[in-house]
């Protein structure tokens, strides 16, 4: 069992909307930033990436006179607000915290800079994450991996609906086997795991991040997850 000390966790933004159909559910935000106090109480470092699919998903939206460029500048927009939520809703739960905003938007958020994350990771703070990696045709899939690689992360905790990948689809059928560990190249290759984009498994792959894909909606897992407990599973 191995324990991580700096985590990059990646939620979607459909995660924060809980029992609503868009937008934000106050008090689920709320039960995770209680859940990531456990973290930082317990001495993890943590850097958040944030979705934005709650409010809008570029390629989704693109066509009919939408730029895909325009679209995914909107996704980022997304992510934004998720972030300025969380940010605050964690620092109502006393945990230091900073959103870094990879989108211009000074007026609301810090600039995401290399050095300043670091200073706030070394003075306790969670960093919150905001505008993926800042340029269009990406998910923050992908911006998750390339932020836990610029920011020395041990690991991405990717927290998904479902509790981890399966030999086949659960909801078709009940004799699906979770599967405990995978490799790179099979996540890669296998045309049905679909829980993160290919982009995101290259790039793990090509740095060795491992990845562990878990159900972070119940109680304890976030923290099981950053302490190598055997939940979900890790790809690597
Ligand atoms: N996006 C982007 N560049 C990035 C990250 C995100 O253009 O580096 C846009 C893209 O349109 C994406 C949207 O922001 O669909 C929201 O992010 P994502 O779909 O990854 O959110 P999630 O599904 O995790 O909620």
């Amino acid at each position: 069992m191995k324990s991580y000390k700096r985590i990059l966790l990646k939620l979607s933004g459909e995660q924060l909307s809980g029992e609503f159909d868009g937008g934000i559910d106050p008090k689920l935000a709320s039960w995770i930033a209680g859940e990531a106090k456990t973290l930082t109480d317990a001495g993890f470092e943590l850097v958040i990436m944030v979705g934005g699919g709650n409010f809008v998903r570029g390629a989704q939206i693109a066509g009919h006179g939408i730029l895909r460029v325009t679209a995914d500048h909107m996704g980022m927009l997304g992510t934004l607000m998720n972030a300025l939520a969380l940010t605050d809703i964690f620092e109502n739960h006393d945990v230091k915290t900073r959103c870094l905003s990879n989108i211009f938007a000074e007026q609301v958020a810090e600039p995401f800079v290399h050095r300043l994350a670091f200073k706030h990771l070394e003075n306790g703070r969670v960093v919150i994450v905001a505008g993926g990696i800042g340029r269009p045709y990406l998910t923050t899939d992908t911006a998750a991996v390339s932020l836990s690689l610029e920011l020395d992360c041990d690991v991405v905790l990717k927290a998904t609906k479902v509790d981890g990948v399966y030999d086949v689809d659960p909801a078709i059928n009940s004799k699906a086997k979770k599967i405990a560990k995978l490799s790179y190249q099979q996540a890669v290759e296998d045309g049905a795991i679909k829980v993160m984009d290919k982009a995101a498994m290259g790039l793990a792959m090509e740095h060795e991040m491992p990845i562990v894909i878990f159900d972070a909606m119940k109680s304890g897992n976030i923290l099981k997850a950053a302490k190598g407990e055997n939940i979900g599973t890790t790809i690597a």
